[in-house]
């Protein structure tokens, strides 16, 4: 049988989303693998949209530019809109989401949430799956910090989280930064909590091996997870 979706890891939180008609890149700011100009070459897709949550270096890359030909839309955080390199992109074909907006042409349904560093995290739907990329959000418990800077990071992510509540994806892409253990798994294990989440992909976790969740990540039903490594690694969703 045939999958419906596949998903090629590019690095940090970038990733390719092939599905029947439609390409989805999500915060590509560098791709080893060369995955998404590969799958551009098959010339194999009616439409491609390119997202970048927010400017930060490791999520927003001008080499996006390359692929200005063939893109449908450019969806970016409205915090990207001020930097320099977005002037090169062209206008027409550019849409800076500020957060809690929605914006829907006829193949794709995009509504963008807040993040709790810059720029947004966005909900994606097309050909029928629902897709969450979170950007930056997550709830950042930086081990070492304050007690008052610790206490803000977790009632952000908090009240963040609770325009989530109940909503359904079959993929969501999460932070897991290993830079934060032992409170790396918080973010994604409260975000499964409040959602209903079919598949999870852990992100933004550049140099740290493989994640495999602890005993105590479970708190309702497993999902499967994948979190990968190496830039072009590839996974079939169904
Ligand atoms: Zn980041």
């Amino acid at each position: 049988m045939r999958s419906d979706m596949e998903i090629t890891y590019l690095l940090n939180s970038g990733f390719l989303v092939k599905l029947n008609r439609t390409l989805l890149v999500f915060d590509d700011f560098s791709d080893p693998a060369n995955a998404v100009n590969s799958e551009i070459a098959e010339n194999n897709f009616d439409n491609l949209y390119i997202f970048a949550s927010h400017a930060h270096f490791d999520h927003f890359d001008s080499h996006i530019l390359d692929y200005q030909k063939d893109a449908t839309k450019y969806i970016f955080g409205n915090d990207i809109k001020h930097t320099k390199r977005a002037r090169a992109f062209p206008a027409e074909k550019t849409l800076y989401m500020k957060k809690y907006e929605a914006f829907e042409d006829k193949n794709i349904k995009v509504t963008s949430f807040d993040s709790t560093d810059v720029g947004t995290s966005f909900s994606v739907e097309t050909e029928g799956k629902i897709f969450f990329h979170a950007g930056d959000f997550n709830w950042w418990d930086w081990p070492g910090d304050t007690e008052v800077n610790r206490k803000a990071a977790k009632l952000a992510f908090f009240r963040q989280l609770e325009k989530l509540q109940g909503r359904a994806f079959d993929i969501a892409f999460f932070p897991v930064d290993e830079r934060i253990a032992p409170s790396q798994e918080f973010g994604a294990k409260e975000f499964l909590k409040a959602t209903n989440t079919k598949n999870l992909i852990a992100m933004h976790r550049v140099g740290f091996p493989r994640w495999t969740p602890s005993a105590e990540f479970w708190e309702n039903d497993e999902i499967p997870i994948w979190s990968p490594v190496d830039a072009g690694e590839r996974r079939e969703f169904n």
